[in-house]
């Protein structure tokens, strides 16, 4: 590819658009980053979504290109496990792997996020921030964003990749374009965040290397820890139906005696259970299927905006991690910029298909089978 065709422009600047804008900075590309929200390392990083995420061993790989692993790694919390809490019995650990070598991270999405937009910007990348894209005219090269101030402004590309996430705009500009046939499966269950705060000592107040799931049937709650000495525990329950649900349990009131039946260790655990309760926002599950992930050599999706998915496998952002290493590569081994967004498609959306699915499948093995003693049976013999 010419010098002159090795510019792209990104938008969004989360997870996967600070990675990718890394990987392809990092090796002699010119890239723009576009992100609606403000600079994160300025004014505190405005989430959104999950608090935490765990980061499995797909998504260091991707972050081991980049040269950011140690950064991460430096805050992040070990989890050998699920340590569950039934409703009858004791509670207990059921580890990943035979040992310490095969585990999964807890990592703060800002912290994450913000050693990523740093390690971009290290690597040449420019960032643009509080540019929302708002629309793209193809056959002009025109993409036109919004800024925080209100005001409209233009700017020229070459190549866009759009890393905006769920309700990605740049998606919405390219349908015209070409046959996506979106497809939005919403999940009939959503979440709400908790917090476990530290002990009045500043420890943690449970196990702190474990994913914890308090597994309940058609509903469970999680909690991943912080290096804070926190936990972010999420309540995940059916919208509609029998109780419970979000629409029967509303009030902060409903809250405490949904906890008092069903989550009665968790619950002198989670100290502010009633203000968050009704504080915080309950958020969407979807997952989100397309025939086609590019427009010829000028756009191209990736992370949630080509594949989101239900967060039950934990693999959203290390599938979307996985994208970006495989972009870069094809970028750099086709002539063409059409040939490579292609060929990225042909290679990752069987394998993001694949892990839809096991998101979606393994919803109901947390919330119904982990604590279940002929499952564990069988699993301990598949593991022996
Ligand atoms: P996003 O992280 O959504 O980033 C998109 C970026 O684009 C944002 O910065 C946004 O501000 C910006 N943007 C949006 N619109 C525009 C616009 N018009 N113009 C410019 N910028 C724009 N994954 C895991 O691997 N492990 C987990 O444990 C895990 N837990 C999860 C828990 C929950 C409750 C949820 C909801 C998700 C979880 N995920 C997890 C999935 C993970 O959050 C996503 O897969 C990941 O964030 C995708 O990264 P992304 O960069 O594609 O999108």
């Amino acid at each position: 590819m010419s010098m002159s065709a090795r510019h792209i422009t990104i938008i969004g600047g989360g997870l996967a658009g600070a990675l990718l804008a890394t990987l392809l900075a990092q090796r002699g590309w010119a890239v723009d980053v576009y992100e609606k929200r403000g600079d994160p390392r300025v004014h505190g990083y405005a989430g959104g979504r999950s608090i935490n995420l765990a980061l499995a061993e797909r998504g260091r790989h991707a972050l081991r290109q980049a040269n950011v692993d140690d950064a991460v790694m430096a805050k992040a919390v070990m989890m050998r496990g699920r340590f569950v809490h039934p409703l009858h019995g004791e509670p207990g650990l059921q580890r990943y792997g035979r040992d310490d070598s095969e585990v999964i991270w807890s990592v703060s999405r800002g912290e994450l996020n913000i050693a990523l937009l740093d390690a971009a910007q290290a690597a040449g990348a420019r960032l643009h921030f509080d540019h929302g894209l708002e629309r793209v005219d193809f056959d002009a090269g025109l993409a036109h964003f919004r800024q925080a101030d209100g005001v409209g402004t233009a700017r020229p590309f070459h190549a866009l990749v759009g890393a905006d996430g769920a309700g990605s705009a740049l998606r919405g500009q390219m349908a015209p374009h070409v046959a996506l046939n979106e497809r939005t499966e919403w999940l009939d269950h959503g979440y709400k965040e908790l917090e476990i705060p530290p002990t009045a000592d500043g420890d943690f107040r449970i196990e702190p290397n474990a994913l914890h799931i308090w597994p309940r049937g058609h509903y469970m709650c999680i909690a991943l820890p912080n290096d804070e000495r926190t936990f972010t525990v999420t309540l995940f329950m059916p919208h509609g139906g029998e109780y419970p649900c979000f629409e029967l349990v509303k009030t902060a009131d409903q809250a405490q005696a949904l906890f008092e039946r069903d989550f009665a260790d968790a619950l002198p655990l989670i100290p502010n259970l009633r203000r968050d309760y009704e504080a915080n926002p309950t958020g969407m599950l979807a997952t989100l299927y397309l025939d086609r992930w590019h427009l010829d050599g000028r756009a191209v999706l990736i992370g949630d905006a080509a594949h989101a998915m239900v967060p039950f496998h934990g693999q959203g952002m290390n599938c979307a991690f996985e994208d970006c290493v495989a972009l870069a590569n094809h970028l750099g081994g086709q002539d063409s910029l059409e040939d490579a967004f292609a060929a990225f498609e042909a290679q990752r959306k069987p394998d993001a298909e694949a892990i839809q699915q096991m998101a979606l499948e393994n919803y109901i093995e947390m919330r119904d089978k982990v604590d279940d003693s002929a499952f564990l049976l069988q699993r301990q013999l598949e593991l022996a």
